[in-house]
């Protein structure tokens, strides 16, 4: 049943192509997390040229001939601007998430202080320092002094306001909804100090969130495991779960969690059920290692398209494989398995899409067994580190 999932720990499951869906449901079944069948974000319906009415029905499809009879969710995801929700509405979602990204000022973090109080002039410092600067935010995660509010209101309110734009017109066109605001795209890692500021004026302004997706420290390649200081990361997973047990009204999200596998058992301990996980590439990739098992050819063409196109494709992700270091063709499957051939196929998807999406669809139709299978057992794999 489509519905909404609140405070359930949640996985999304992204499915660019429209054949995943039993696969996941597969995956799905038996688990302590309640799934989300359609995900998209406004980038990959341009991408892979599919509408949110599209990609709904294709999971709904999949969905019923299972017979899944739990609850679902439908994730609007990376919605930008108000413009954005309609055709999500109309289609039925049931998850919004709001990427204020382009309004998060990540300067603030080293502007100089005259700077940022020249960029102060535009907020409403007064009531901010009021409500922030009287010593009741004492907390594990960190207090406020004047230069720390200054940088997280410069960075993040117009953010918040922009939020709760997107809120209030969403709230006009539907009654229930899951609200997810996620700033992980910026550049700048949000600090729990920072997390406590968007939660506390996003409540303050009136947006019921279910789920709330920071920039963590270190990288968040897509397709491939964490990058960073695992300890450093521990650290502060820690703090960030503290900030939202402190409201209590919310899960912490993480984004691009596709094969984040050493990180999943930190979340897994400082979050516990309070999490939602997003996943959308990793499907893609397991529907090219099908391909690359049993379509050679195929994949073979896909593969040196891909590197052709990478350097122009890889520009609106957070990635670093770099083309020198591709196996030149590589064993097929371990190829799938290599990090630089994952972000160059990753992030090529939806060039890919518009140059053989049609052969590539025809191609995996015909081994779909091979593909829900393959897809059960990798997502078995993240479910079974996230509990
Ligand atoms: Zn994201």
């Amino acid at each position: 049943m489509l519905s909404t999932l609140s405070l359930t720990p949640s996985f999304g499951f992204g499915d660019r192509l429209g054949l995943a869906t039993p696969g996941h449901i597969a995956a799905a079944k038996g688990a302590n997390f309640a799934p989300i069948f359609a995900q998209q974000s406004v980038r990959e319906n341009a991408r892979t040229g599919r509408t949110p009415q599209q990609v709904l029905d294709d999971a709904q499809r999949a969905v019923e001939a299972a017979h899944w009879d739990a609850p679902w969710g439908a994730d609007a995801d990376h919605l930008k601007s108000p413009d954005d929700l309609p055709p999500f509405v109309a289609a039925g979602y049931t998850f919004y998430t709001v990427d204020p990204g382009e309004y998060v000022d990540n300067a603030a973090d080293a502007d100089p202080l005259p700077v940022l109080q020249q960029k102060a002039i535009e907020l409403n410092w007064d009531e901010l320092s009021a409500l922030y600067l009287n010593g009741k935010c004492e907390a594990v995660f960190g207090t406020f002094d004047p230069e720390t509010l200054l940088r997280a209101a410069v960075k993040y309110e117009k953010a918040v306001r922009h939020t709760v734009g997107m809120y209030r017109r969403l709230a006009l066109m539907k009654d229930e909804f899951d609200f997810e605001i996620s700033v992980d795209e910026t550049d700048s890692p949000t600090t729990p100090l920072e997390h406590f500021f968007i939660a506390s004026e996003l409540t303050r302004l009136g947006v019921r969130f279910t789920s709330l997706a920071p920039r963590f420290i270190g990288r968040f390649e897509k397709g491939v495991d964490y990058l960073g200081n695992l300890a450093a990361l521990d650290a502060e997973m820690a703090k960030h779960a503290a900030v939202a047990a402190h409201f209590g009204t919310y899960k912490l999200s993480l984004h691009s969690g596709s094969d984040k596998f050493s990180i999943y058992p930190l979340i897994a301990r400082h979050w516990g059920e309070r999490v939602h996980v997003k996943t959308a590439g990793t499907s893609y990739l397991e529907a090219l290692r099908v391909l690359a098992r049993l379509e050679p050819g195929l994949f073979n063409e896909i593969y040196a398209f891909s590197r052709q196109h990478y350097e122009a494709d890889r520009r609106t992700y957070q990635v670093s494989a770099q083309l020198e270091k591709l196996p030149e063709r590589g064993d097929l499957p371990a190829l799938l398995d290599d990090f630089h051939a994952r972000e160059v196929l990753h992030v090529t998807f939806g060039s890919v899409l518009a140059q053989f999406g049609a052969q590539l669809k025809a191609a995996l139709e015909r081994h779909l067994d091979a593909y829900h299978e393959g897809l059960r057992v990798h997502f078995q794999k993240h479910l079974q580190f996230l509990v």
